[in-house]
């Protein structure tokens, strides 16, 4: 392992703590619906709430979506976790207590894998357990008041937690990433960090390189990468000042300000033993055998690494590539596609991270809207493969395709009139003319400046409307310049 970066003399330590809601229609003990939205108070029930009479009861959904993630991450499944209730008061948890799990997880062990400035690292993870959310307290619209929106409560959350194993805020990010690319490719949680179904609690500390683990403080629900980074960087600056002023720092939960890009002390840490734990007597052991693993691991799509691997192996694609092209399922999907119908692996990567990246992002959506199907951008590609188009034609064509023009690739080519000139008589012809009306960049070609020549295939493009094969216009000049 490469030697962690120092700042300002200080080894930077950073271990995560991060809420996935899983992509349940209902509540992880109850029947309500857990849809993002909805009118407040609307999708909260009695179960929700805990009131008097009510039993909770396992949403098995649930429950196969933390095995899942623990196959992806090669953890232990338990055969056996406990729900504990974790006691607090908060506005937003009317019933005074959350339904967690405490000393026996249902996820243990296992590490996330990913690539930082060309380096594959893995981070390891202590465990992940199912809990229930709480509810939300809405400090706007309310004329001064709060209000508290109880739908949130009981939506099932996985917490992934890791070891103290990241040095960097750069690290921390590049491991958020990884993990929410595996969770939304699992179908596990939909990723959407707007809507707060990620969210990553960073727990940061500094110490002399070698030296004990130093103090945390644990900043609080950081919902996008670039707060995460921000937050981590002015935290880290944070301690090493208070230190370096002999200082100490005091375990703190703090909360990241995206104005000012500053982290403010929320409350003084609470331990494990404030809370109170106790297993719920409500809820029996859940017990997961054998055969449900199993059926879940077969029910999981091709892990990204994986899959990467095959294409860089069978397709021949750079790491880089194939990287890029598992960054989604449903953008390895279009790759795949637009491959099996006959073009070049390669071409089609470059397009998908070239002209289709750039057009995807200039419209701010995802590959599943791109409006080119896989079919018809493989049909173009094989038009640049067997020399029908340039690489600059096959643009225009694409543009045209992308704008919803009809018909196939070869009716768009043949309409636009972007087919290249493969009458090579032609073309001689047309190069002969361009030698006669160029005597300077002849003589200067002679004289063994390329860039000459250059100028003189630019003639040859330019009198055939950019429809010549610039190498065989090049050929030919060669030709008949002797
Ligand atoms: P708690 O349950 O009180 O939050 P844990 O021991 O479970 O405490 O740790 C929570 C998170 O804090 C874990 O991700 C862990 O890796 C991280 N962590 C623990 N000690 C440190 C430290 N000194 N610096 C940075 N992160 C730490
Ligand atoms: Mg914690």
């Amino acid at each position: 392992m490469s030697a962690s970066p120092l700042i300002r003399g200080y080894e930077v330590v950073i271990g995560f703590e991060t809420h996935a809601q899983l992509s349940t229609a209902s509540k992880i003990f109850s029947g309500a619906a857990t849809a993002f939205g909805a009118e407040p108070n609307t999708q909260a029930c009695a179960v929700d709430l805990a009131l008097p009479g009510t039993l909770p009861v396992m949403n098995r959904g649930a429950v196969a979506r933390a095995i899942r993630l623990g196959l992806a991450v090669g953890s232990r499944i338990a055969e056996q976790s406990i729900f504990a209730r974790k006691n607090y008061f908060y506005p937003d948890l009317p019933k005074g207590y959350q339904i967690s799990q405490y000393e026996i997880p249902v996820v243990q062990g296992g590490s996330v894998s990913f690539v930082l400035d060309g380096q594959p690292r893995s981070v390891r993870l202590v465990r992940a357990h199912l809990e229930e959310d709480a509810g939300k307290s809405l400090h706007e619209d309310y004329h001064g008041q709060t209000g508290i929106d109880l739908n949130r409560a009981g939506t099932p959350l996985l917490e992934i937690v890791t070891e103290p194993d990241m040095r960097s805020s750069a690290e921390a990010v590049e491991y958020a990433k990884a993990l929410h690319r595996l969770v939304v490719w699992l179908g596990i949680c939909d990723g959407n960090m707007q809507e707060g179904s990620f969210r990553c609690d960073a727990n940061v500390s500094v110490r002399r390189p070698g030296g004990p683990l130093g103090t945390r403080r644990e900043i609080k629900n950081l919902n996008s990468f670039r707060f995460l980074q921000q937050a981590i960087d002015f935290e880290v600056q944070w301690q090493i000042d208070r230190l370096e002023d002999g200082l100490r720092i005091d375990q703190a939960t703090v909360l990241f300000d995206p104005d000012t890009g500053e982290t403010r002390a929320m409350r003084s840490k609470e331990d494990a033993q404030d809370y109170r734990y106790f297993p719920d007597p409500d809820l029996p052991p859940l017990v997961i055998g054998p055969d449900w693993v199993e059926r879940e691991r077969a029910a999981m799509p091709e892990l990204p690494a994986a899959m990467a691997t095959r294409f860089e192996r069978d397709d021949g694609l750079p790491p880089h590539d194939a990287a890029l092209m598992t960054q989604s399922l449903p953008f390895a999907a279009y790759y795949e596609a637009a491959r099996d119908a006959g073009a070049p692996a390669k071409a089609v990567a470059n397009w998908l991270m070239g002209e289709v990246a750039k057009r995807l992002n200039a419209a701010g959506s995802g590959i599943e809207a791109c409006p080119v199907p896989p079919a018809l951008l493989a049909a173009l590609l094989k038009r640049v493969h067997d020399g029908t188009v340039s690489n600059n034609a096959a643009r225009q064509v694409f543009e045209a395709l992308w704008a919803g023009e009809t018909g196939d690739v070869d009716a768009v080519i043949e309409a636009k009139g972007l087919k290249q000139m493969s009458d090579s008589g032609a073309l001689e012809a047309i190069a002969a003319q361009v030698i006669a009306a160029n005597p300077k960049s002849v003589e200067e070609f002679r004289a063994g400046k390329d860039k000459a020549f250059n100028a003189l295939v630019g003639q040859v493009m330019k009198a055939t409307q950019g429809k010549a094969n610039p190498a065989q216009a090049g050929e030919l000049l060669r030709k008949l310049l002797g």
